[in-house]
Parts: structure tokens; sequence; C-alpha cells
């Protein structure tokens, strides 16, 4: 047996054999072929290049895909390399004089071609250099493809195991075939890891080299509780994990009997517990899992898919779809919050080539340059406002021009429905994420604009540490105790209060049972989670009163390391309601 440690993703045990998805970007595979195995080696190279074509041709012809200028002259210049007949002339003869196969040879084809290109006295050729590996990977990229199990239809139970999933494999997968899925890359707030604890999926990232470690068809227990994944246990330590498997389910069992009750403190103080969504159908689990209502529904997951953008009676009828089902509980739709990690299906190709995507052009920042995109969704939105009780809300607002400009579209849009005489409801709250520094420091400002605010812990901590969320090489800084954090939470908190304001927090923090009672003492009005939390997360609450959750977080605030704090909240959290350690 082996055991790993990695970042406790997503809660719970499962167990099953390996599934190995392999890397986007294998290395290139080198074997020797027979003579006559040299005509359907070179027909792999031509349909692969094919396919290649027919990818940026369909990426072009997309209507409402959005291209620049400078990205369709870039796909026109690999469309020109991928019809230049020299390639296929060297292809066919390298494939006769060496007899390996056709990977091996494209790859010192190509390899030759770019460092010829690079190394060229002309800067226009130089350029090209980029374009033509650009390519190489497109051909190499259909070679290889085969290769990676599809994942979203699966004949058998299976844990995924590879280097890193991207939100559209999760989005796209099996859900009730993948048990588990342990990766090397990743951190807790990453997408990959919200997806899997929205769908109750137990996961374990940031495991190093776990797909290196283990084959097709290993054992495997994932223990997203305590970030460990052991590969080919013996049978006894299988038969103990079926044990505990079984006691977590009971335990489950018991919370859910909360489900009816109100999460109000022993003091009185009722707080709203939400649930945060990613796809539409997880409203049942929501409302199965006793939520007050949708608290966040990350709409750009409709986005993140195969078949382009989705387009305004697509987008109506899925808002329309959650708002009826959850009746007249509040529903907040974000708008889109494309970007960062969560890229437009075959963004990750033709890119928008951000160095810094994190600090780029993503949520309203890109809607407001892709006014199109944005009022196609507000549309969508306002029609739908007529099925439930809609709040719109808003990603990554910095500061005031963005929410000013976001304000006046919607306006406009209204505007033309009323001239249109289409009904939407009168009054749409309008609330904004904080989760910028920029926009927490002026919260008081922001709060005269906004009918409320949602607190994003995942940004707010990452762009307040400068620690990038996803990476697992500094997991360990990324600190929601950090007392700048908890400061900033104070602030916004403070200045919703006196501009008279709701608070709510949908970032990861709200869901962790570990930070609850530091949030009521904070003076958070509503927590929202993905589903399966809010048990727990209402247990605590009921078990707790604001005076003494006040105290606690009195004592916190005198601390200076995020150590010492950290430290603190868990012996107290331990002590007081068993939450047991939790590694990361
Ligand atoms: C957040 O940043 O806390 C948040 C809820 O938004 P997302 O995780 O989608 O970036
Ligand atoms: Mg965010």
């Amino acid at each position: 047996m082996k055991e790993f440690r990695g970042i406790s993703a997503s809660p719970g045990i499962a167990m099953g054999r390996v599934l190995l998805l392999q890397d986007d970007h294998p290395s290139v595979p080198h074997y020797s072929i027979k003579d006559h195995m040299v005509e359907s080696e070179y027909q792999r190279f031509v349909n692969a290049v094919a396919g290649a074509t027919k990818d940026i041709e369909s990426l072009k012809s997309k209507p409402e895909r959005v291209l620049s200028s400078d990205e369709i002259t870039l796909l026109d210049t690999q469309l020109l390399m991928l019809a230049d007949p020299d390639i296929p002339e060297k292809v066919q003869k390298q494939l006769k004089d060496q007899l390996v196969n056709v990977e091996s040879v494209l790859s010192q084809i190509m390899q030759a071609m770019i460092s010829k290109l690079s190394s060229a006295q002309d800067e226009y050729l130089r350029e090209r250099a980029s374009d033509l590996h650009d390519v190489s990977k497109r051909i190499m990229g259909q070679l290889l493809k085969r290769k990676r199990p599809n994942v979203s239809k699966l004949s058998e139970d299976a844990i995924l195991v590879c280097h890193d999933l991207l939100p559209s494999d999760a989005i796209g997968m099996d859900k009730i075939r993948v048990k588990g899925i342990a990766t090397d890359a990743g951190g807790k707030t990453s997408h990959t890891a919200i997806l899997a604890r929205a769908f109750e999926i137990p996961a374990v990232l940031g495991l190093g080299k776990i797909s290196q470690e283990s084959e097709d068809g290993d054992f495997m227990i994932i223990d997203g509780s305590a970030g460990k994944v052991l590969l080919n246990p013996p049978e006894e330590t299988i038969r103990d994990y079926t044990k505990r498997f079984k006691q977590l389910q009971k335990r489950e069992i018991q919370l859910m009997k909360l489900n009816e009750l109100p999460a109000e403190t022993k003091d009185g103080k009722l707080i709203r517990l939400k649930a945060n969504i990613e796809i539409p159908e997880e409203v049942d689990a929501a409302l199965g899992h006793g939520a007050d209502g949708i608290g966040l529904y990350r709409s750009e997951f409709l986005f993140i898919r195969p078949g382009g953008l989705p387009d305004e009676e697509e987008q109506f009828e899925a808002y329309k779809y959650v708002l009826e089902a959850m009746g007249n509980k509040p529903v907040t739709i974000r708008t889109l919050d494309l970007g960062g990690d969560k890229l437009q299906y075959n963004m990750k190709e033709t890119g928008t080539g951000e160095k810094n995507p994190i600090l780029g052009w993503r949520a309203i920042r890109f809607c407001l340059s892709h006014e199109d995109i944005f009022r196609t969704q507000l549309r969508a939105l306002l029609r739908a406002s007529m099925y439930g009780n809609l709040r719109i809300m808003f990603p990554l607002i910095s500061g005031t021009q963005e929410l000013d400009k976001t304000l006046a579209i919607i306006k406009e849009v209204r505007t033309e429905f009323q001239e249109k005489k289409v009904p939407i409801a009168p009054h749409i709250p309008m609330g904004i994420m904080i989760e910028v520094p920029s926009a927490a420091l002026i919260s008081d400002i922001l709060a005269k604009k906004s009918h409320f605010f949602s607190i994003g812990t995942n940004d707010l901590i990452q762009y307040t540490v400068a620690v990038d969320r996803g990476n697992e090489n500094i997991a360990y800084l990324y600190e929601p105790l950090h007392p700048g954090v908890l400061r900033l939470i104070r602030m916004v908190i403070d200045s919703a209060h006196k501009a008279g304001i709701v608070v709510g927090m949908c970032g990861e923090m709200a869901g962790d049972p570990l930070y609850t009672m530091v949030l009521v003492g904070l003076g958070l009005d509503e927590f929202s989670m993905s589903s399966f939390g809010i048990p727990q997360v209402k247990q605590i609450i009921r078990s707790t009163s604001v005076v003494e959750a006040e105290e606690f977080v009195g004592r916190l605030m005198e601390m200076s390391s995020p150590s010492e704090i950290d430290a603190y909240v868990r012996l107290t959290m331990e002590e007081k309601f068993g939450i047991s350690d939790n590694p990361n």
C-alpha cells in the first residue's frame, strides 16, 4: 500500500478502481513499426490534420464566438500551416526511413521547423514559431485524443485520477459513476474542488504525483475529509474504511433531521443558510438539505461546455427552472464570471493569451467589454424574474465605475422590455460580490449603491494574501484566518449594516464548520455553501449564541499571527462541537 497526502477538496470516503485520465499534454510516445504499417500511420497523420482543421474552422464559424481580429488572424495562419504540403511530405519520408510511430516522427519534424523559425533573422518569421508550435500541439492532440477516455459516460464506477481536472471536464463527467477524484494539481477553492463538493464526490487534490504513481485498475481509497489517498490498500484497511463509510452515512442521516428547523442562535438571531449551485439540477439537493434559498448560482457553468455560448432562450429556461423549483425562496443568480480558471469551452486552446488571467479579463470586466453577451444574459434574467424570487449579483466588482455602468445597462434593458410590454418583476434586488480588496475597502461607498453584499472569500483571500487559490505549492499560505482577511470581512459587514443592507458570504469559508462561530461573531447575516454542508453549519449555529461568538471573535482580533488564530479556532471548535482537525 502507498499513502499520499494532498488537499482535502471534497469530504467523504470513496473506494474503487482507478481510471487514469491522460494529461492534456502527455509525453510523446515512441515505438517501432513494421513496413506494412507506414501507410496506416500516415493515414493517422492525415486524419489528425483534418481533425485539427475542422476544429479551427468550427471555432471561426460560430457566430456567437467572440473572436478579436488578432484571434482570427492567428487561426487563419494556423489553417495555412495545416495546409502546407511540405509537412506531409516530410512525415511520409521519415515514416519510411525510420520505421517509428507517427507521433515520434511528427515531433522531430515540428521541433526542427520550430527551432529553425525561432532563430530566423526576420522578426515576422520568428513570431511564426509560436504559431507552428500551436499547430504541432493541435495535430498531436488529435493523434493522442483517443487515449483520453470519455468520462461523460462510464460503463462502471471509477475513481478519476489525473494531473489536473479542468472545470469543463468536471462539469461534463458522469456524476453517478465517478465515485472519487484524485489529482496532482489544484487547491481547496479551485473550481474543480467546488464542483466536486457540489456533486458530493469525495476528492483530494494537490497530491503531486498521483497520476504517475497509479495505473488503470489499481484499487484506491479516497479519504476526502483527511486529504488522504491510499493506493492498493490491504483487505483490513478496506474493511476499516467500509465501516467508517457507514458511520458517516448514519451521521448524515442524523444531521438531516435538522432540515425543517431554522438556523437560529441560542439568543435568537435568525441566520439564513443558502445553497451554492453550479447547474440547475442541483436545486433538488439544495431543497433536500433545507436551504433557505440559493445564495449563489454560478451562471458561468452554462457557458463552460461544448457547443458555444447558450442563447437567451436557453439561459432563460435554466434560470426559470431554478426560480420555479425554489418557489418563493430567494434565488441569487450571479452574472457571468468567466475567466481565471473558468475558461469558456475551447478558450483554453484559442485563449485570450493572458499572462495573468486571475488578475485579468474575467467576470464583470469581461462582461462590460462584451456587452452583447452581457445584455443577452440580462435579458434572460429579467424575463425569468417573473417566475420566482430573483436577485441578481455581479462578480469581481472592484470600484464604483463598474457598478454604475452595470446598473446603467440593466436600466436600459429594463426600459427596452417596458417599451415592448414584456413583463418583468417590478423590483429585482441587485447586489455585488465583495471579493476584491479594493471593494472591501470602499464597501461603505458600494453599500449605498447595492441592495445586498455577498463576500466571496475564495477570491478575496487570494487577492488579499496574493496566493493563487488553485496553486498547490503555496496552498499553506492561503489562510482564511489571516488577520488581514478577518479585518476586511469585518469592515464589509460593518459597512453593510451601517447602510442597512444584508451581508452574506458565498465563498467556501461559509461552508466550512470550522469558521461558523467566527462568522457568527463577525455578524454575518447569510451563509451560502454547497448544499451538503448546510446541516452541520446549522447545528453549530443552533448551539451557539451571538454573545459568546462575539466574545470569541474579540479575542481572535487581538491576536497577530494567522497560525495563533488558527490554532485557537481549531481548539475551541474541537472542544465545543467536536469539529476534528482538518490538515488543510
Ligand atoms: C468567491 O470568490 O468566493 C466566489 C464565491 O466566487 P468563485 O468561487 O466562483 O470565484
Ligand atoms: Mg469569486
